[in-house]
C-alpha cells in the first residue's frame, strides 16, 4: 500500500522540526565523544545543531549527558521530556532513567546492558551482588518504548580488543536509525578517536551497525546476552587488577575514589593494589583512570596461590 504523500504544510512543517538524539551514561564512558561526533557530522552536512552537555561529575563516576538537536532550524538546545526521538544510553540503569524523555510512540531506545553500580550507591558492590536498582528486564523495557535494542557492547567491544570502543558499537546503532552514510559517519568518527585506536573503533562502528541490522529481522533483539547478564552473587571468582606503570601519571583519582579504599600510589608515585583483599572488583577505577592504565579482570575461579599473588577471590 502506498503511502499518503503529506500535504505541503505538514511536510514542510515536519521538515522544520530538529531531530532529538539524547545520549547518556556515567563519567568515563564517553558519551560526550558520540555527542561530539554527531554533532560534527550533522554540521558538515549543514544542519543547524545545537549540543548542551552536563558532565560535572564525569571524573567520579556521576551521571553524564548530552542533548543533540539538528535540523534546518533549532531554537533550543534542550529535550523537552517526551521529545526525544532517539535515546542512547552507555549504561542500563542511565537509560533506564532517562525513558520519560522519549517520543512515547516513535522513539526509538539503543542501551548497553552494561551496569555500572554507582561508586557509594550500594553497599555490596561485588559484581553479582543483587542490585536494589534498575531491576527490569529488558523484555520488560522493550513493551515501553516503540522501537527498543539492548546490546552487549561492552562485551563487544572487549572481543574486539578495547572495551573502551563501546561508545562506537553504540555509535553504529545509532547510525541506523539516522540518515547519514556509514562513510560520513566513518570519517567524523576518525576524528574523534586516538589515531591509533581508528581500526579498532571503526570495526566497533561496523559491529554495531551489523548487529542492528541483524537484530531487526529477530525477534529476540532484545534479550540480554547471557555472558552479560549479572553473575550470581555466590559465583566464586577472582579480581585480577592489571596496571600498567608507563600509562599512570600519578593523578591519585584512583587511589580517592576507590570504594574500599585498596589503592595506594607507591614510592615511585605509581599506583599499586594495597589491599587485594579488600578489593570487590567492582572496576570503579578503570573507569575513572584517564590514562587507561587499570584493568580489572574478573576471572572465574580463585585460589590460594593466586591470592598471595594480589589475585584475589
Ligand atoms: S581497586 Fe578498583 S576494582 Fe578494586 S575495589 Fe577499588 S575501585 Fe573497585
Ligand atoms: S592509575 Fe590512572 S587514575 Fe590511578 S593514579 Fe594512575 S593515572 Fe591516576
Amino acid at each position: 500500500m502506498e503511502t499518503e504523500p503529506l500535504r505541503p504544510a505538514a511536510a514542510a512543517a515536519k521538515a522544520r522540526e530538529p531531530m532529538n538524539v539524547l545520549i547518556v551514561g556515567v563519567g568515563g564512558q564517553g558519551v560526550i565523544m558520540v555527542s561530539k561526533a554527531l554533532a560534527s557530522l550533522a554540521q558538515s552536512k549543514g544542519f543547524e545543531v545545537k549540543q548542551s552537555e552536563v558532565h560535572g561529575m564525569a571524573k567520579r563516576g556521576g551521571t553524564v549527558f548530552s542533548h543533540v538537536r539538528f535540523g534546518p532550524q533549532v531554537w533550543s538546545p534542550t529535550i523537552p521530556k517526551g521529545e526525544a526521538d532517539i535515546l542512547v544510553a552507555l549504561e542500563w540503569a542511565e537509560g533506564l532513567r532517562w525513558l520519560p524523555y522519549l517520543k512515547p510512540d516513535t522513539g526509538i531506545f539503543i542501551c548497553d546492558t552494561k551496569r555500572i553500580v554507582p561508586p557509594f550507591a550500594c553497599l555490596n558492590r561485588r559484581p553479582g551482588a543483587p542490585l536494589r536498582y534498575s531491576r527490569e528486564t529488558p523484555a520488560e523495557v522493550k513493551s515501553h518504548v516503540a522501537e527498543g535494542y539492548a546490546i552487549d557492547a561492552t562485551r563487544m567491544a572487549e572481543e574486539l580488543g578495547n572495551e573502551r570502543a563501546a561508545n562506537v558499537v553504540l555509535i553504529g546503532a545509532l547510525s541506523t536509525a539516522l540518515d547519514f552514510r556509514a562513510d560520513d559517519w566513518e570519517q567524523a568518527l576518525s576524528a574523534f578517536v586516538p589515531k591509533k585506536t581508528i581500526a579498532v573503533n571503526l570495526d566497533a562502528f561496523r559491529f554495531g551497525r551489523n548487529w542492528i541490522d541483524a537484530a531487526r529481522t529477530s525477534p529476540a533483539n532484545i534479550e540480554v546476552p547471557a555472558a552479560n547478564a549479572p553473575a550470581p552473587a555466590h559465583v566464586p571468582y577472582s579480581v585480577r587488577l592489571e596496571i600498567t606503570p608507563e600509562w599512570c601519571k600519578s593523578c591519585d583519582i584512583c587511589v580517592k575514589l576507590c570504594p574500599e579504599r585498596c589503592l595506594r600510589l607507591n614510592e615511585e608515585r605509581l599506583v599499586e593494589l594495597a589491599q587485594p583483599e579488600k578489593c570487590t572488583g567492582c572496576r570503579l577505577c578503570e573507569l575513572l583512570c584517564p590514562d587507561f592504565a587499570i584493568r580489572v579482570h574478573l576471572d572465574a575461579a580463585a585460589s590460594t596461590a593466586a591470592i598471595a599473588r594480589g589475585v584475589i577471590a
